[in-house]
């Protein structure tokens, strides 16, 4: 990997400041990622996954150290930067083809490639016979999917994703979870994805990166070589690999949880 990553992390904290005092949410946290590459981050409940994601993608500014992307430092959020909830928020009075197009239309890009290259990806992603449905009318699934598609119109050169699957029941989040991880790797998203599920993380991700408890730390970073069946590479799939089960018990243990 000699070429220039897409995202430097250097060496962030963040204390937030209450009236109660301070609290220390992230400790020197320093790492890049890479052009396509996937990263799971996991870490105990509290430690500051989603403050390191808000600094990521902008919304907040670190205590001390910057965010580069694609060399430039983040100092507000940008749409270069895509940035996805554990709720999706699909707005119920505009159906699907209107929701995904909405980023365009903030900046005022909706022309007819535009339009024909949503419908493209509603098609390909299963959702074109609900492009005038509302959201309402599709399952918590089928909404995550339509949430996506409407963060990648922007093309985004880097996704950020915070428990985006959590919210769902098991089997949805088995399946969508696959789905999405498909369609990042297909459309060589680039993406930090934040999860509580160790076995997500490690199907999904080509690293993950663990965390302390807070103020969060990174532990370790480890990469994921899965023998996924051949010629049927999926993230649900690659959880038949025979590594599987040594990553996850690698992971739990370094997460070190206790109850
Ligand atoms: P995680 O996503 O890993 O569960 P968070 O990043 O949401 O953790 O929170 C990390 C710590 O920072 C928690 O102790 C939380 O209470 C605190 N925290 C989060 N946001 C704020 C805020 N806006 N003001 C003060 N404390 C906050
Ligand atoms: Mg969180």
């Amino acid at each position: 990997m000699s070429k220039d990553p897409v995202l430097e992390v250097k060496n962030i904290s963040m204390i937030y400041h209450t009236l109660n005092g301070e609290v220390k949410a992230i400790e020197n946290i320093d790492f890049k990622v890479y052009e396509g590459e996937i990263i799971g981050i996991v870490g105990p409940s509290g430690c500051g996954k989603s403050t390191l994601l808000s600094i990521i993608s902008g919304l907040i500014k670190p205590s001390t150290g910057e965010v580069i992307v694609k060399g430039k430092k983040i100092t507000k959020p940008s749409k270069n930067i895509g940035y996805m909830f554990q709720k999706e928020q699909l707005f119920e009075w505009r159906n699907i083809l209107q929701n995904v197009l909405l980023g365009l239309e903030i900046q005022n890009k909706v022309d007819k490639m535009a339009i024909e290259k949503a419908e493209r990806l509603l098609n390909t992603y299963g959702l074109g016979e609900f492009k005038e449905s509302y959201p309402r009318q599709l399952s918590g699934g089928m909404r995550q999917r339509a949430a996506l598609i409407r963060t990648l119109m922007v093309e985004p050169e880097l996704l950020l994703l915070d428990e985006p699957f959590s919210a769902l029941d098991y089997q949805t989040r088995l399946a969508i979870s696959d789905e999405i991880g498909l369609i990042l790797k297909k459309e060589n998203i680039t993406t930090l994805m934040v999860t509580h599920d160790i076995a997500e993380a490690i199907s999904i991700s080509d690293r993950v990166i663990i965390l302390s408890n807070r103020p969060a730390t990174i532990k370790e970073i480890i990469d994921i070589e899965l023998t996924c069946p051949e010629g049927r590479w999926s993230p649900i799939n690659c959880r038949e690999a025979p590594e599987f089960r040594h990553y996850f018990n690698r992971i739990w243990k370094e997460l070190d949880i206790h109850v």
